[in-house]
């Protein structure tokens, strides 16, 4: 679970559909062969259980959804060098307090030049798990004498079900550049082999990471896309491509394309029971995994690439 203050992106990626990602994606900086090292990031762990479901906490959900993936894409794509942040209920780095967890997945990411970072997450509607009360003031009665006698308000309890379902794909906020442009110098600046990549005053150093990230932000908002159109087709709700209006820290500090999906509410029964099911997390891997297989054949589908073949 993220904290929820959105705005929906969907409007944004039909805007942007048939200019930049629909039948001529972006060329992409990275070269065709550097689509290889991907960062798979189970959400929350070791003393942060994230949102709680009535059987489940997030973080043990996210990590065994997170490892199912990365076997997945390593069966689907032997090719590939899958790098977890964690594969067991840690904070990542061991690190005491959440900022450091955050900042150890993101310079993990960010040294092991990542092409891809895939965060993997479970929502929480802010209700309770399974059901929630819903106090109705009926009304007031007297209680007390003389001059202590006063009026206090009698409630009606009536519960209601936590209905509330979906998946979101949450990207990085677009205006927030400074520091995905300082991530994107440090994942690639030794790649490039110059030492200005290090140095956000230079000129050079930032227009290169203004270029980089104009890409990386097409192609998380492709990603994006491609998930929860997997997601529609198995049946599941859709909340879209979504921003978070103040930013997520992890996908603002690595420097790469980066998403993070939150694959269903533990806050619903039902959902919660689907995402703790072998055949719930199957089928959450494979649109993953599908949506993956789709990018990376658009990425690899750029003309200017073809040529240099
Ligand atoms: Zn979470």
């Amino acid at each position: 679970m993220i904290k929820k203050t959105t705005t929906f992106l969907a409007l944004c990626a039909i805007a942007f559909g048939s200019s930049s990602f629909d039948n001529n994606p972006p060329k992409s900086p990275l070269k065709k062969s550097q689509l290889r090292t991907i960062i798979i990031d189970p959400g929350h762990g070791g003393f942060d259980p994230g949102t709680h479901g009535l059987i489940s906490k997030e973080k043990n959900v996210a990590l065994s959804i997170s490892l199912k993936l990365g076997k997945a894409l390593q069966q689907a794509f032997p090719e590939l060098k899958i790098i977890y942040t964690r594969t067991t209920d840690i904070m990542p780095g061991n690190r005491p307090t959440l900022p450091e967890g955050i900042r150890y997945r993101a310079e993990l990411a960010n040294k092991s030049h990542g092409d891809l970072f895939l965060c993997i997450h479970c929502n929480s509607d802010g209700r309770d798990a399974g059901r929630y009360a819903i106090r109705t003031l009926v009304r007031y009665k007297t209680v007390g004498r003389g001059r202590k006698k006063h009026q206090e308000p009698v409630y009606s309890t009536t519960w209601a079900k936590n209905t509330t379902v979906g998946t979101a794909t949450y990207i990085w906020k677009a205006d927030r550049n400074l520091p995905k442009g300082e991530a994107i110098n440090s994942a690639r600046g030794e790649n490039l082999g110059d030492n200005s990549a290090f140095d956000m005053t230079s000129p050079e150093a930032r227009m290169r990471a203004q270029l980089y990230e104009k890409k990386y932000f097409a192609n998380s908002l492709l990603l994006g896309t491609l998930v929860q159109n997997e997601f529609r087709r198995s049946g599941r709700r859709s909340e879209g491509v979504v921003q978070r209006q103040i930013g997520i820290g992890v996908l603002q500090a690595t420097g790469m394309p980066s998403v993070l999906i939150e694959t269903g509410y533990l806050t619903n029964k039902e959902e919660e029971i689907y995402l703790n099911s072998k055949k719930g997390q199957n089928e959450v891997v494979k649109d993953i995994v599908n949506a993956f297989r789709a990018y990376k054949t658009r990425l690899e589908a750029k003309p200017d690439e073809k040529h240099n073949k």
